[in-house]
C-alpha cells in the first residue's frame, strides 16, 4: 500500500522529516539547518563523536591512585575560596556504590558548566583522602541521558543546531533506524563484500548509530568510510574519462631540437627532479587530449624553470600560453623573471593586470587574439570574458590554492592543457583525494647553492646566550628579524603585543642597534618605506608580525628569533623561517615557547630538525588535522561525511586503488554488477563534479 502520511505508524524513507513521530513543523525547520529533510537522512547524518561508557568503573571497585571513569547524577556544585586568588569548585556525584567528589582548583568560571540532576562522566586518577573518593581535574563530559538508562553504552554525539538537544536527537535517530532501515538498499554486490570484508549496509548504518560494542562501531565506520571515499574515487575516474573523451587538446610533442634550443636559455643545469618533472610535462603534452597536472614544490625549488620549458615547448609549435598568477606582484615578478630569460629569444610576452589604462588593455587584447602575443601573463584579469585568445594552448595556474576552482573552469573553455603549480605542499592524502583527477608531479630538493639554516630551541635561562651571539652577528654586519607572538585572530591585539616586544627589545638586549617596526596595520606606503630602510641595512632588525612571511627578500638578513612560537602552525614557521638563509651567510632561527605546552614543544622539537616543507606539511596535518590549513571546502570539493582524510588515509589509498580497478574492468559502470553504485556516484556526486553526461 503506498502510503507516507502523517497518520501512517510506518515511516518511508521519503517520509518529510515533519512526520516522522516526535518531529513535527517547529522542529522540522531547525533539522532543515542540518540538511536533514527526510527520514532518510537521518540514516546517513552520522554521529561525530561517541562517549564511551562501557568501562565504567563503580565506586565500590574503584583502586587507590588508578584512572577509572566514573559516571553519575551531579548533587552539588560549591565553589569557596582558599586564599587570595585561590578557589576550589567542588561537584559531587552520586554513582553506583556510593559518591566521589571531583575537585577544580582555580576555575571558578567552571561551575556554570554544571547543574544537579545532570549525569557527568569523569575520568582520572581517584584517590581516597579522608574517607571519600576524590579525582582533581579529571576529563569531563555531561551526558545527556534524556532519561534512559546509558551506562554500559557506547553514545553517539550528534552535530546539533539550535532547538534540537542530543537527547531528542539520539531518540528521533533511534525511531527511524529502528522503522527504515530495512528499506535501505545494498548497492554493493554481495561478492564484492565478501572480497572487500565489507558488512552490509543495513548492518552498518545501524552500528554507526547504535554500536552493540567497540568493534561493531568500528565495522560500521569501515564500511561507511570506504563507501564514501570509493563512490568520490569514482566520481573522479568518471570525470576523467569524459574528460578524456570529449576534450581534446593540440599534440605539442617535443624533439631533441626543441628541447636544445629552450635548455640553452637556462643559466643553469636542471636538477634531477627538475629533468622527472619535464619529462611528465612533456608525455602529457604529446598527447592529443588535455593535461591535467598539478606541479608541487616548496618555494625556491625552482618551478619557474619548468613552466617556462612547457611554455616554450608550446610556443615551438605556433600556440599561445596563458600563466595566472594569485596577486599582482606575483604577476610582474614573473614577466620579469620570464623576460629575464626570453631575452634573447623572439618569444612576445604581454602583461594583463588590472593595473593597465583602458587603451593599454584594449591594445594587449587585440595582440593577443591576432596571436601576436605568444605568453600572455596576468591575475584574473586574464579570465574576463573580453580576452580571446587565437590559438590558446596550454594554461599554466601558479599558487593555485589562492583561487577558486570556479575560476579555474572558466578558462577551461578556452584552454586545452593545464599545468597547476602550488608552493603550499599538499600532505599525500589530500593530493590523492582532492587531486584525484589531477596527475601530480612533485619537487621534493631546491636547487645546489641553498644556504642552511640552523633553528634552536633555547630555554628561559639560555636567552641572555642567544641575544649574545644576535648582537655578535649583528656586529659583523648581518641583519634579523624579531617575530612577536599571535595573540589572538585581531589585528590590534598583534599590533599591541608587538608594540610590547618593541619596547622590551629596544630599551633591553638590542638597545644599541637600529630597529624597525612593521605590522599589518601599516598602510602600504609606510611597509614599503621600511622594507627598504631595512633591505639598504639603515634598520639592523626589523619587529614583526607574521606580515613578513610574505614576499620579503633580504638576503643579508639572517637572524630570526620568534617568540611564542608555539602559538604559529608548522606551515607559518616555515614561511617565517624562509626570510633567513637567502643570501650567502647560514642562517640562524631561535624558537621562544611555552616549554610547559609538551605538546607544543613536540611539534617545535619536529620543526627545528627539518627545513623540508614538505614534511612540515604532512606533520602539521597530523598533529592539527586538515580543517586549519587545507579545508577541503576551499578546493571545492563535495564535503565529506564520514571519512576522515588523517585518519582514514589508508582507506582513502584503498578506495583509490579499487576504484581504478573497477573502472578499467567496466569504464562506464554500466554492467550488472557496478551499476547501482554508479547510480548512487552520480546522485551523490554528479552535480559537484559535472558528470552530467555519464550514462
Ligand atoms: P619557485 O617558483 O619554485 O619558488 P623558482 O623557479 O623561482 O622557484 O626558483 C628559485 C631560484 O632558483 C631562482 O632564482 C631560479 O633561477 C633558481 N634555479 C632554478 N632552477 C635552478 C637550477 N637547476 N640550478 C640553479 N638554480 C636554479
Ligand atoms: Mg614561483
Amino acid at each position: 500500500m503506498p502510503s507516507a502520511s502523517p497518520a501512517d505508524n510506518e515511516l518511508a524513507l521519503t517520509t518529510p522529516v515533519q512526520f516522522i513521530p516526535g518531529v513535527g513543523p517547529r522542529r522540522a525547520k531547525a533539522f532543515e539547518r542540518l540538511g536533514l529533510r527526510v527520514a532518510r537522512d537521518f540514516l546517513f547524518f552520522f554521529p561525530r563523536d561517541y562517549q564511551d561508557l562501557t568501562q565504567i568503573v563503580k565506586i565500590s571497585d574503584l583502586q587507590d591512585g588508578e584512572v577509572a571513569p566514573v559516571l553519575g547524577e551531579i548533587s552539588s556544585v560549591l565553589v569557596r575560596s582558599i586564599g587570595p586568588r585561590r578557589s576550589l569548585l567542588e561537584v559531587v556525584l552520586d554513582a553506583e556504590g556510593g559518591s566521589l567528589a571531583a575537585i577544580w582548583f582555580n576555575q571558578p568560571f567552571l561551575e556554570k558548566r554544571f547543574r544537579e540532576g545532570q549525569m557527568l562522566l569523569v575520568a582520572g586518577k581517584t584517590k581516597q583522602r579522608a574517607g571519600r573518593w576524590e579525582v582533581t581535574h579529571p576529563h569531563n563530559e555531561i551526558i545527556e541521558s534524556d532519561g534512559d538508562s546509558v551506562a554500559g553504552k557506547l553514545l553517539p554525539v550528534y552535530p546539533l543546531t539550535e532547538g534540537i538537544n542530543q537527547g531528542a536527537m539520539r531518540r528521533i535517530m533511534q525511531s527511524v533506524v529502528e522503522r527504515c532501515l530495512g528499506d535501505v538498499e545494498e548497492i554493493f554486490p554481495e561478492s564484492f563484500c565478501r572480497d572487500k570484508t565489507l558488512i552490509g549496509i543495513q548492518e552498518a548504518i545501524r552500528g554507526i548509530h547504535l554500536p552493540e560494542n567497540q568493534s561493531n562501531l568500528e565495522q560500521a565506520r569501515y564500511r561507511l568510510v570506504y563507501q564514501e571515499l570509493l563512490l568520490l574515487q569514482l566520481g573522479l575516474g568518471l570525470r576523467r574519462a569524459i574528460r578524456a573523451k570529449v576534450s581534446t587538446a593540440p599534440k605539442l610533442e617535443v624533439t631533441t631540437k626543441i628541447d636544445s634550443r629552450i635548455r640553452r636559455l637556462f643559466p643553469f643545469d636542471l636538477t634531477e627532479g627538475q629533468n622527472v618533472a619535464i619529462s611528465d610535462i612533456t608525455q602529457d603534452l604529446a598527447q592529443s587530449h588535455p593535461m591535467n597536472r598539478l606541479l608541487q614544490g616548496d618555494v625556491g625549488s625552482g618551478k619557474t624553470v619548468i613552466a617556462l620549458y612547457a611554455t616554450l615547448l608550446a610556443v615551438a609549435h605556433g600556440y599561445q600560453v596563458a600563466i595566472m598568477a594569485p596577486t599582482e606582484v606575483l604577476a610582474r615578478q614573473h614577466a620579469r623573471v620570464l623576460g629575464g630569460f626570453l631575452a634573447k629569444s623572439r618569444v612576445r610576452t604581454q602583461l594583463i593586470t588590472g593595473g593597465l589604462s583602458r587603451s593599454q588593455r584594449e591594445l594587449a587584447l587585440v595582440e593577443i587574439s591576432q596571436g601576436s602575443t605568444d605568453v600572455a601573463i596576468g591575475t584574473h584579469a586574464l579570465v574576463q570574458p573580453d580576452v580571446k585568445f587565437s590559438k590558446l594552448g596550454l594554461v599554466i595556474i601558479d599558487e593555485q590554492h589562492k583561487f577558486g576552482v570556479r575560476q579555474r573552469a572558466e578558462l577551461k573553455d578556452d584552454g586545452p592543457h593545464y599545468l597547476v603549480m602550488t608552493a603550499t605542499p599538499i600532505p599525500r592524502t589530500l593530493t590523492m583525494t582532492l587531486f584525484g583527477d589531477l596527475d601530480v608531479s612533485t619537487l621534493r630538493d631546491a636547487p645546489p647553492g641553498r644556504q642552511s639554516i640552523h633553528t634552536y630551541l633555547p630555554g628561559e635561562d639560555e636567552r641572555d646566550k642567544w641575544w649574545n651571539f644576535f648582537r655578535t652577528q649583528l656586529d659583523q654586519g648581518r641583519q634579523g628579524f624579531v617575530i612577536a607572538p599571535l595573540i589572538e585572530e585581531s589585528e590590534v591585539w598583534d599590533v599591541a603585543s608587538l608594540t610590547e616586544v618593541y619596547k622590551e627589545i629596544s630599551t633591553g638586549v638590542l638597545q644599541d642597534y637600529q630597529i624597525g617596526m612593521l605590522h599589518g596595520k601599516m598602510t602600504g606606503a609606510e611597509k614599503d618605506n621600511v622594507i627598504t630602510e631595512f633591505y639598504n641595512n639603515r634598520l639592523q632588525v626589523l619587529v614583526s608580525t607574521t606580515v613578513v612571511e610574505v614576499g620579503i627578500d633580504v638576503p643579508n638578513a639572517s637572524l630570526m628569533a620568534i617568540e611564542g612560537a608555539e602559538r604559529f602552525g608548522l606551515a607559518q614557521l616555515h614561511q617565517l623561517r624562509g626570510r633567513i638563509g637567502r643570501g650567502k651567510h647560514p642562517g640562524y632561527c631561535a624558537l621562544f615557547g611555552d616549554s610547559t605546552n609538551e605538546k607544543a614543544m613536540e611539534r617545535l622539537q619536529a620543526f627545528s630538525k627539518t627545513i623540508d616543507g614538505f614534511e612540515l606539511a604532512e606533520l602539521d596535518f597530523c598533529t592539527r588535522g586538515p580543517g586549519d590549513l587545507f579545508g577541503t571546502r576551499q578546493h571545492g570539493m563535495p564535503p565529506l561525511r564520514i571519512a576522515d582524510l588523517l585518519r582514514d588515509a589508508d582507506i582513502v589509498a584503498l578506495a583509490k586503488r579499487d576504484a581504478f580497478d573497477m573502472l578499467a574492468t567496466d569504464p562506464g559502470l554500466s554492467g550488472d554488477a557496478y551499476h547501482k553504485i554508479r547510480d548512487r556516484v552520480l546522485l551523490r556526486y554528479g552535480n559537484v563534479l559535472e558528470l552530467g553526461d555519464v550514462g
